[in-house]
């Protein structure tokens, strides 16, 4: 069966309450739509923990700053059903922006701390619209589960405390960054690339593994990660905002390889802001 389309909340909450009265459980992938096969992981990963799959499709006016990329973010809403489809998602949430944020609208969740390191400062304001949101998300869904991509890494530690903070009864699945061949991070964004773009962008995530490298070889942050701002410099990527190694799990700034870290970047090419970040010690 295709996905049902929820535009409304109250029509959310009636397949929810629906699928609950059967005794299944409710997953949420919450999205901004222009899917691509990072989102289709997050789909796949809950599947294997709940009966029943909501990908929520949302471009958020409130996560974006006045002037940035809102009107011109990637919309392909007929082929992301198709795709939520294939994935055997059961519903696609849609709510138009007057559904989310009706006349009167005046709240707003804020996490302090995590969201003032990294992006936080280059982007005032995102956190908030991403907090604000993924919190009526998951009251409006109800979800025993909801999946978020490490690509975005700060966001997925703000959800996580937002969540844990406000004592709303779901789990956070973390999933691992999906990558082209070529080791970009796939992203709905990277449409915005030009070949010529495209073809440099994959050195974003090789200078990361060389300065993670360089990192569990004993060299201190502020050492790699100025080898890292040079050799992104010089492949063209410009500016580069941050090149940072932080604590895994407070965002805390490190300034030799500790416990779990991760590393991130976030750079702009062209007209386009990238952002990556892996875990050091490396995976293996
Ligand atoms: P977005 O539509 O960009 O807001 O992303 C929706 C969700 O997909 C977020 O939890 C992202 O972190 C996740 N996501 C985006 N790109 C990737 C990727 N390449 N690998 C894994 N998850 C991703």
């Amino acid at each position: 069966m295709p996905p049902a389309i929820a535009r409304s909340v109250a029509s959310l909450r009636s397949l929810v309450a629906g699928w609950r009265a059967a005794g299944e459980r409710v997953a949420l992938v919450p999205t901004m739509g222009a899917l691509h096969r990072g989102h289709i992981t997050l789909v796949e990963a809950v599947r294997q923990h709940c009966r029943r799959v909501v990908v929520s499709i949302f471009v958020n006016p409130l996560q974006f700053a006045p002037g940035s990329d809102f009107n011109r973010y990637p919309r392909s809403f007929e082929t992301d059903c198709r795709q939520v489809d294939a994935a055997g998602g059961d519903a696609v949430f849609a709510p138009s922006v007057e559904e989310m944020y009706p006349a009167g609208f005046a709240t707003e969740v804020r996490v302090a701390g995590l969201t003032e390191t990294l992006c936080g400062p280059f982007r005032p304001g995102h956190f908030d619209g991403v907090a604000t949101v993924v919190a009526k998300l998951f009251i409006q869904c109800g979800c025993d589960l909801a999946a978020f991509g490490e690509k975005d890494y700060q966001q997925l530690q703000v959800v996580r405390r937002m969540a844990t903070d406000l004592d709303l009864p779901l789990t956070i699945l973390g999933v691992p960054t999906v990558r082209e061949p070529d080791g970009l991070a796939l992203s709905s964004r990277n449409a915005y690339l030009s070949p010529a773009e495209r073809a440099i962008a994959p050195r974003l995530y090789a200078i990361m593994q060389q300065a993670a490298a360089a990192l569990e070889a004993g060299a201190t942050a502020a050492g790699a990660e100025a080898m890292a701002r040079k050799a992104l410099k010089d492949a063209g990527f410009n500016p580069v905002e941050y090149v940072e190694l932080v604590d895994a799990e407070s965002l805390a700034r490190l300034d030799r390889l500790r416990g779990q870290a991760r590393l991130a970047v976030a750079a702009w090419l062209g007209q386009t802001r990238l952002i990556d970040n892996i875990p050091v010690p490396s995976a293996r």
